[in-house]
């Protein structure tokens, strides 16, 4: 950020201000770390802060501090609304587009007047912030809050809440600091919120060794259903509404499912494709190793994007069609694919 654009941020927030917090639809670690920081960070300079989800998320980010305070839009819709209406400020933290936070919040959204203000690291930001903080680089939106509050000089105002936040979502989005966009700089500013309060035992466990019984049979599900394509590096994973049911399928239970098949020896492209029947569409996640490039493969064929190591996409067709539509592309793909990684 520019240091004029820091100045007048920090003028604005100079007096107490109405002020909307939004991640984007089903947030992650990174978006509820990143809102929940910046909510304790607001609220402790006086300002009356607010979280607005677009819809729920799951249970092992709700013990989260004040996790219960933040609002649903789709649920608590009408508290939600009012908080829009009454914000001179909204900050929209861990994405890139309106239509990220679901078609209800973003037409919402897309008529609000005031200041939006937009903390990402995912690639091409739309062009809809004053003010505009995007770094691809970085590994977490938790990470860029935290450089956020450097260039406010608010690093001292950093307490144990804002440290777990922070902690939290720098944790997830790096696959517990072991993705490429961990670097020693990340390393440094999780010692420094370790020193400030965040009990980094307790959040791994909080956040990864709360499994139910039913999570735990479905990756099992997820496993045997395993799919390997050896001569393009590939593998994908298919869950049908049908086994997500039988395993009691929960919010979040899917989460990090993807990571196992990249895990595999000589795979360096991985996919899980999940039938949601309410929304009547697949969802899918894409991860790579190397330099084939998940956020193209998906803005090319499946309707989403994210980063070039990580991405999200959906599709209207069937589960069978989807997976028969991706491995119909998928050789088009093939020197990429060979070429990422040094396997
Ligand atoms: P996941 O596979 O965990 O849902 O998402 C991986 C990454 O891609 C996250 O950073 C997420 O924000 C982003 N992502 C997921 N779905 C979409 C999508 O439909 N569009 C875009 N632009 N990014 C997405
Ligand atoms: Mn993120």
């Amino acid at each position: 950020m520019k240091a004029d654009e820091i100045k007048e941020i920090k003028q604005l927030l100079a007096t107490p201000q109405n002020i909307v917090i939004v991640p984007h639809r089903n947030p992650d670690g990174d978006a509820i770390g990143s809102s929940l920081a910046m909510y304790h960070f607001l609220r402790n300079k006086g300002h009356n802060a607010t979280v607005v989800t677009p819809n729920d998320y799951p249970e092992f980010l709700k013990w989260l501090p004040s996790s219960e305070e933040s609002f649903k839009f789709d649920i608590q819709n009408r508290q939600s609304k009012n908080c829009i209406d009454e914000a001179s400020i909204i900050f929209l933290l861990d994405f890139n587009a309106l239509h990220r936070v679901g078609s209800d919040m973003q037409g919402y959204l897309e008529n609000y007047k005031g200041t939006f203000a937009m903390i990402d690291h995912h690639q091409q930001p739309d062009d809809i912030a004053t003010y505009l903080y995007s770094d691809t680089s970085i590994c977490s939106t938790c990470q860029m809050v935290y450089h956020f509050f450097e260039m406010l000089d608010e690093v001292a105002s950093i307490n144990a809440d804002i440290a777990t936040c922070l902690y939290t979502g720098i944790m997830t989005d790096t696959g517990s600091f072991r993705f490429p966009s961990t670097t020693s700089t990340t390393h440094r500013i999780i010692g420094n919120l370790i020193d400030k309060g965040a009990d980094n035992a307790r959040i791994h466990n909080n956040v990864y060794d709360t499994n139910s019984y039913g999570r735990l049979q479905l990756l099992g599900c997820a496993l045997s259903n395993l799919k390997v394509i050896n001569e393009l590096n590939t593998a994908y994973i298919t869950l049908n509404q049908k086994e997500l049911n039988e395993f009691n399928y929960q919010k979040g239970d899917t989460e990090g499912v993807v990571n196992y098949a990249l895990s595999l020896e000589g795979v360096i492209f991985a996919a899980i494709f999940i039938e949601d029947v309410e929304q009547q569409i697949i969802k899918i996640s894409l991860r790579s190793k190397g330099s084939f490039s998940v956020n193209k493969f998906s803005r090319e064929h499946f309707d989403g994007g994210g980063h070039d190591n990580a991405a999200g996409g959906k599709s209207t067709m069937s589960l069978e069609a989807t997976v028969k539509k991706f491995k119909d592309v998928l050789p088009n793909y093939k020197i990429a694919l060979l070429n990422s990684y040094e396997i």
